[in-house]
């Protein structure tokens, strides 16, 4: 279904446009799940319509330097690529929380009234996400293998329903309506490289002192990440854990001397 007359720029230039618009709602406070829905859909429309910002599938064709797939020189998909992953050490991973379509979609599954499965654990995907990456730059630098073409990312939103790709990714796509995220936590090269960065970010989700440690915020957190050990860079800024806060404030957007810690 992607329409090829739309230039992928305007893709770019509406994640860009969301990106400012999400910070700006979690910086002042009115950051929440019902207004991140809207975001969600344009994101989805967006990677059906034109493809973009598809971010893993962009570091995909920069490292096999695919320049003609790209749209735009390797130098400068790469540099992009590593600005965002600059403004991830900076205000976390907002991109994956509503504006790549991949995570809009699997975000959009996982609304779905279902028996959900995999809540607290977090270490393992985020283990086995580095060996992926270890295959798919392998795959890439090596063979000239398209990984994420294998997994269906383009196919999908595509709808290539005659490729046997579409329905790998169709299988995790249904696979993220009970168990969270399944594609960027155990196989999102991108995501290898925002975890590192978002785990150090300046604004994250933090308590304060009126936090009364009921832990709700963990039970809620489909990552683990709202657990005081987590530390792993999995928050993908849902906000459920604030969703579920009983005390306004405990729960706060903003620089972090700690990110979320029980009672500190
Ligand atoms: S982890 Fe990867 S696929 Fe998921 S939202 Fe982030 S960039 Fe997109
Ligand atoms: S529930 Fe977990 S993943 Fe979602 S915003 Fe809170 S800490 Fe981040």
């Amino acid at each position: 279904m992607v329409v090829e007359s739309i230039p992928k720029a305007a893709g770019f230039i509406y994640g860009l446009l969301a990106f400012v618009a999400l910070i700006g709602l979690w910086y002042s406070g009115r950051f929440t799940r019902r207004r991140a829905i809207p975001f969600l859909i344009a994101s989805a429309l967006f990677g059906f319509l034109v493809f973009a910002p598809v971010f893993p599938y962009q570091l995909q064709l920069a490292v096999l330097g695919d320049t003609a797939a790209l749209g735009a020189p390797v130098p400068m998909a790469l540099g992009m690529l590593i600005i965002f992953i600059g403004l991830a050490l900076v205000f976390g991973r907002i991109i994956c929380g509503q504006v790549c379509p991949v995570g809009a979609v699997q975000e959009l599954m996982y609304l779905l009234p279902v028996k959900k499965h995999g809540r607290a654990e977090s270490r393992t995907p985020v283990a086995v996400r580095a060996g992926v990456f270890i295959v798919f730059l392998a795959a890439a630098l090596g063979f000239s293998g398209n990984l994420l073409e294998f997994i269906g990312v383009p196919a999908f939103f595509h709808l290539a329903v005659a490729s046997v790709s579409f329905f790998i990714f169709l299988g995790i796509l249904l696979l993220s309506a009970t168990v969270y995220r399944p594609f960027c936590r155990y196989v999102c090269p991108y995501g290898a490289l925002l975890a590192p960065a978002a785990s150090k970010a300046l604004y994250q989700l933090r308590r304060t002192e009126a936090c009364i440690e009921c832990r709700k915020c963990e039970r809620a957190c489909p990552t683990g990440e709202a657990d005081p050990d987590a530390r792993i860079g999995e928050c993908y800024l849902c906000g459920r854990c604030m969703e579920v806060c009983p005390v306004e404030g405990a729960l706060v957007y903003g620089r972090s001397d700690k990110k979320i810690r029980s009672g500190e």
